[in-house]
């Protein structure tokens, strides 16, 4: 069976004043015409989320958030909850990147709340899960995986309205890779338990992304193995230019 449509996904987090735009701009000129072997999705900081949806018009190229809150709206300073983003014209949310999960603490419950909130909104939640160096070098990723797979997961998710994003945490803007090898061996892992939760069908249909230090030219190693259905691209999807070097691992 045909494994679900890639996706690759580019993760702006906090970087990108008005000029980025121009980057986009670019993006959607040189894809212009291409015949696309995935999905592709940008996802800029929110104060960019309305003139990249204005400037990608009927482009093919969907707009995710960041992150949102559970609540579909409160008091909640600062915040912005997954309605606001399907408002602004966003597909998509990416839930649980590990810099929230670290720095602000985030657990899997929250994360599932958080997953809960964009399919109420009518978005699909890009759920990242993946190991600290400290947890693979005591031989526990598999286990770290499922774990946080499970915390995460809403209740009855499906293709519609999952993506996962297996991101190690160590090889997030370091430059280090896992091998293929280890690629897969989480990716089949993770294929497992959506299934074991979900049932075949449902299960082999969620995609599952790659995400640590994808570029250009190790993209297509990286997300050429068994149950890898795209990425997701931090640094290398600041650039046209590199971003497409990625995309074209599946054209
Ligand atoms: C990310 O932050 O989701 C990511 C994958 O970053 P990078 O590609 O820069 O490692």
């Amino acid at each position: 069976m045909a494994g679900p449509k890639a996706l690759v996904a580019g993760n702006w987090k906090m970087n990108g004043l008005t000029p980025q735009l121009k980057e986009v701009r670019l993006l959607a000129d040189m894809l212009k015409g291409v015949r696309l072997g995935c999905d592709v999705m940008v996802c800029p900081p929110a104060t960019l989320i309305r003139p990249v949806v204005q400037l990608l018009g009927s482009s093919r190229i969907k707009v995710g958030g960041q992150d949102c809150h559970a609540a579909a709206a409160g008091a909640f300073t600062g915040d912005i909850s997954a309605e606001m983003l399907e408002d602004a014209g966003c597909t998509a949310v990416i839930v649980g990147h590990s810099e929230r999960r670290t720095r602000l603490c985030e657990t899997d419950a929250i994360v599932r709340a958080k997953a809960e909130a964009a399919r109420r909104a009518g978005l699909s939640a890009i759920i990242c899960i993946g190991e600290t160096l400290e947890q693979r070098e005591s031989g526990r990723t598999l286990e770290i995986v499922s774990g946080q797979l499970a915390g995460s997961l809403p209740a009855g998710f499906g293709s519609a309205d999952t993506v996962i994003a297996y991101e190690p945490v160590w090889a997030i803007g370091t430059g280090r890779t896992p091998t293929t090898g280890q690629v897969e061996e989480v990716h089949r892992q993770i294929r497992r338990d959506l299934i074991e939760m979900a049932g075949e069908e449902r299960g082999s249909s969620v995609r599952i992304l790659y995400g640590g230090s994808v570029k250009p030219d190790n993209a297509a190693e990286l997300l050429g193995g068994d149950n890898v259905d795209g990425a997701l691209v931090g640094g290398a999807s600041l650039k046209a230019a590199d971003f497409i070097g990625i995309i074209k691992a599946y054209a």
